[in-house]
């Protein structure tokens, strides 16, 4: 038999900080979770392009398998190839921007050649889906900002907005100055994102269930990168959507 002397508390006092123990706990737990949660995702992102490249390599090497056959499966690998690249850097930017701030270095530059230059490198990684991919924007229109950043920025809008889309869709990387801002936007025709998930899109690993099953889809990073960088650049990113119609992201600096 022992006794516990406890500081001079009031009841109402206690209960708090009783309160308070348990919901550290609850936040520690919940914590330990996200994180097994995120690293078995992407353990998981990881595994299935990697089980494509073997599966696919290995019949490209067939003996007797007809030529175009062959080159289909090498696009296929390439595809996969590409998007584990995109998953490895996008893993590595959530990772320094867990850390301190990271480097933006902004500079004035014309905002219509650095567009032309995006959807190039868009188009290039995008063979295999016929999609319409239109730029508005002024030829004059110029941005103080980060290219890098702003760069990845687009890159992952015009990515979703690829993704979530059927063949023959068309897609509008837009830039106007209004107000004296500029306001960039996607929109695309595709699948679109039901009212109720609109407000979780931009979390770390969220994705509206239809899109999980895509075999198309994404580890649900994207958006948290975007939205990380947006606000560093000082601006803000919104977002509007139809189910079956399509969905526009805004972004203002
Ligand atoms: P993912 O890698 O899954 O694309 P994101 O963070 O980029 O991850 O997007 C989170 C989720 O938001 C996606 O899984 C998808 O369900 C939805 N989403 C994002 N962009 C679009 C879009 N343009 N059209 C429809 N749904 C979208």
């Amino acid at each position: 038999d022992f006794k516990v002397s406890l500081p001079d508390l009031g009841k109402d006092e206690l209960g708090e900080l009783a309160s308070s123990i348990h919901k550290l706990a609850n936040d520690l737990e919940r914590l330990q979770n996200d994180r097994n949660e995120f690293l078995a995702a992407i353990a998981h992102e990881l595994s299935t392009p990697l089980t494509y490249l073997i599966g696919y390599s290995k019949i490209a090497m067939r003996e007797g398998i007809r030529e175009e056959e062959r080159q289909h499966y090498i696009e296929i690998i390439g595809e996969e190839a590409n998007r584990m690249k995109d998953l490895v850097k996008n893993l590595l930017d959530l990772a320094r921007m867990n850390e301190t701030a990271f480097d933006v270095s902004k500079e004035t530059f014309l905002v219509r050649p650095f567009l032309e230059n995006v959807c190039k490198l868009v188009a290039s990684s995008y063979s295999l889906k016929e999609i319409q991919l239109e730029l508005v924007c002024d030829a004059q229109l110029q941005i103080y900002s980060d290219r890098t950043r702003l760069e990845q920025i687009v890159l992952n809008l015009l990515d979703n907005a690829l993704k979530y889309s059927n063949e023959n869709a068309v897609v509008t990387l837009k830039a106007e100055s209004k107000n004296g801002k500029i306001v960039v936007s996607v929109k695309d025709t595709g699948i679109g994102i039901p009212t109720e998930e609109i407000d979780y899109i931009f979390e770390k690993l969220y994705r509206v269930e239809k899109s999980r099953s895509r075999i198309n889809g994404g580890s649900g990073i994207g958006l948290a990168i975007v939205k990380e960088l947006v606000s560093t650049l000082g601006g803000t990113v919104e977002v509007t959507s139809k189910v079956g119609e399509g969905s526009t992201f805004t972004i203002t600096m």
